[in-house]
């Protein structure tokens, strides 16, 4: 754990000329289409017999986001490589049947639904730190929590996997630190100060070996009891309370944007490839609150 009140300068993460950055200050890399080779990277973990849990929250109408993220999951997520999907839903009913690849399998997990977005939204953590105690320990190597509400579009494979990994928000990565949507207000866990700060990392990505994602969600999820304990909620939920966690145990990988982006900003021109993205959705038709 870094000692807080640290300052230093913001990383950069495109160039001025335009040019993506591949390392952290840190030096770790930050991974971008054309900075690995994915057959050789492919050879090296295929000799390891690793298994990829995957976790995946649709409670409520979110269960419609479900068919899209499996059927492009399968096209392009860790093709070749073991993945076990963990679907936490309120309706089972509503999971559709989607045919996996070869040594890809699915279970459905029923959680109780929720009227407010943002606990289910809050939930998410001590799912997450619950499901590795009881099961990933024994049944995986990696995992990724993933957002239902997105979609696949081109390739994401053992490239993406580290001792923990975030991923870089594609609305924050060429904006300077002060203005990340960072909780701001002291008396909550999540607290950063306008001084501090590496990147704004994506609440719809992480991912890392299971010992270190279980640290993380245990963390997370002590630090979101104690501000609820206080009657505080961070700006955005757990995600704040993750680019907290991510400041003072730094990733060992970061994802550049392309590993999250979102289909409403314009992505020609600023990445080569798309891999995964938010869809565009109505938060009046899908959400349960507002
Ligand atoms: N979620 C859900 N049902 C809801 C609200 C959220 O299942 O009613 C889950 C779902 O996995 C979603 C995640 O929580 O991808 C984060 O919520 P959301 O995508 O609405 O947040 P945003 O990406 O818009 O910040
Ligand atoms: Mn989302």
């Amino acid at each position: 754990m870094l000692s807080p009140q640290l300052s230093y300068k913001q990383p950069i993460v495109v160039s001025p000329d335009g040019k993506p950055v591949a390392l952290t200050p840190w030096l770790v890399p930050i991974v971008w289409e054309g900075t690995f080779d994915p057959m050789l990277i492919d050879l090296i973990y295929r000799q390891k017999n690793i298994t990829i849990a995957t976790t995946v929250f649709a409670l409520g109408k979110y269960t419609q986001f479900l068919k899209v993220f499996l059927e492009s999951a399968e096209q392009n997520y860790f093709v070749g490589f073991r993945v076990h999907y963990y679907v936490f839903t309120d309706q089972p009913e509503q999971v559709p049947a989607v045919k996996m690849g070869e040594e890809h399998n699915l279970t459905v997990l029923i959680v109780p639904s929720s009227n407010r977005w943002q606990d289910i939204s809050l939930s998410r953590m001590a799912r997450l730190e619950k499901l590795i105690e009881s099961r990933l320990i024994n049944e995986a190597d990696y995992v990724f929590s993933l957002d239902v509400d997105s979609k696949f579009y081109g390739h994401w494979g053992v490239e993406t996997l580290g001792r923990l990994v975030g991923v870089i928000h594609p609305g924050y990565y060429q904006t300077p630190r002060e203005q990340f949507t960072y909780e701001r207000r002291p008396e909550s866990q999540a607290f950063i100060p306008y001084s501090e700060g590496d990147y704004y990392y994506g609440g719809a990505v992480i991912g890392g070996l299971v010992e270190d994602v279980y640290q993380l969600a245990k963390t997370c999820r002590e630090q979101l009891d104690i501000d609820a304990s206080k009657s505080i909620e961070a700006a955005w939920q757990e995600e704040s309370h993750l680019n907290k966690y991510f400041l003072y145990n730094k990733p060992t990988k970061v994802l550049s944007p392309e590993y999250l982006w979102q289909d409403q900003i314009p992505h020609k021109d600023r990445v080569k490839i798309l891999r995964f993205s938010q869809i565009i959705k109505n938060y009046a038709d899908v959400r349960p609150n507002l």
